[in-house]
């Protein structure tokens, strides 16, 4: 039986890691083609490695989302290699918290650099290879419950996923007056245990002695937060992101899809 996105080219970024790589996993498993770019290269291509082992398709490269020449290159190597692009997922991102009186100017910029920069410098150089298949595509732009309401410790991030929400849907209504077919939507993530959370809370993975442990920290932090009770998993979102990838959503575009147990009805 074909697989939900059998065949489709998908370019993952941030794919190394948590869940950038449960997206290129789930693409793999449902049959598309997946080329997934991080600064982690060692566990990108153990990844790809991984995946191809298991029957699917997959290839790393490096890349670094902030800039525009890694862009460029990128997306002309999918097309050398694969003449197509169905499905970008802009998932690279990083979470810098603390107060916004103590935040460095440097810090604030490398945080909207890579969350809103690198998603408008994918928007911009992959929609032309999109457009040159004249059978669509899917964009999917990884924001947060961040992107949707304030964190008094985030500041920054909220401003820079507050961003790639509208400007989401600024692009779907672009594409939508070009009848490209392309379809553009936003993820919004509540609580999921990936390592970026050691950045923002200062946890660590299990067995770090310096820094309390990551799982727990989130199962207390969700068990009163989040209605369904308990934090998510990669695997929640990248679920998600696959039904976004598909046709199954053709339909939908502009779209906020929260994946968050609750947490933003609050
Ligand atoms: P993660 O495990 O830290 O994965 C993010 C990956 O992106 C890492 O491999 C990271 O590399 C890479 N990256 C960072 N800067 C990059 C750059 N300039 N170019 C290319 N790759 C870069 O975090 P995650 O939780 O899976 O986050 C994925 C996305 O989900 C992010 O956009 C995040 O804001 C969003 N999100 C996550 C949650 C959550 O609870 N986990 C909630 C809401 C939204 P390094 O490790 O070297 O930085």
């Amino acid at each position: 039986m074909a697989g939900r996105v059998q065949g489709k080219v998908a370019l993952v970024t941030g794919g190394s890691s948590g869940i950038g790589r449960a997206c290129a996993e789930r693409l793999a498993q449902e049959g598309a083609i997946v080329v997934l770019t991080d600064l982690q290269d060692e566990k990108g291509q153990a990844l790809a490695a991984e995946i191809e082992a298991n029957g699917g398709k997959a290839q790393y490269r490096h890349q670094d989302v902030t800039s525009e020449q890694e862009w460029i290159d990128t997306v002309a190597a999918i097309k050398a290699d694969h003449g197509r692009l169905d499905i970008l997922v802009n998932n690279a991102g990083i979470g810098i918290s603390g107060s916004v009186l103590d935040m460095a100017l440097s810090d604030f910029q490398r945080q909207v650099a890579i969350n809103l920069d690198g998603v408008f410098l994918g928007v911009k150089h992959s929609i032309p290879l999109m457009r040159a298949s004249g059978e669509g595509g899917s964009i999917i732009n990884m924001s947060s419950v961040a992107g949707l309401k304030g964190s008094a410790i985030l500041a920054g991030y909220c401003a820079t996923k507050g961003g790639v929400r509208l400007f989401t849907k600024a692009v779907a209504m672009e594409c939508g007056n070009a009848k490209d077919g392309i379809r553009v939507n936003s993820v919004h993530p509540g609580i999921i245990e990936t390592p970026i959370w050691d950045d923002i809370i200062g946890t660590g993975e299990a067995g770090d002695n310096a820094r309390p442990p990551r799982a727990q920290v989130l199962d207390a932090m969700s068990a009163e937060a989040v209605p369904l009770g308990g934090k998510g998993y990669p695997l929640d979102i990248a679920n998600g992101v696959l039904w976004l990838a598909s046709e199954e959503s053709r339909y939908v575009t502009g779209a906020e899809l929260v994946i968050d147990g609750g947490l933003s009805v609050k």
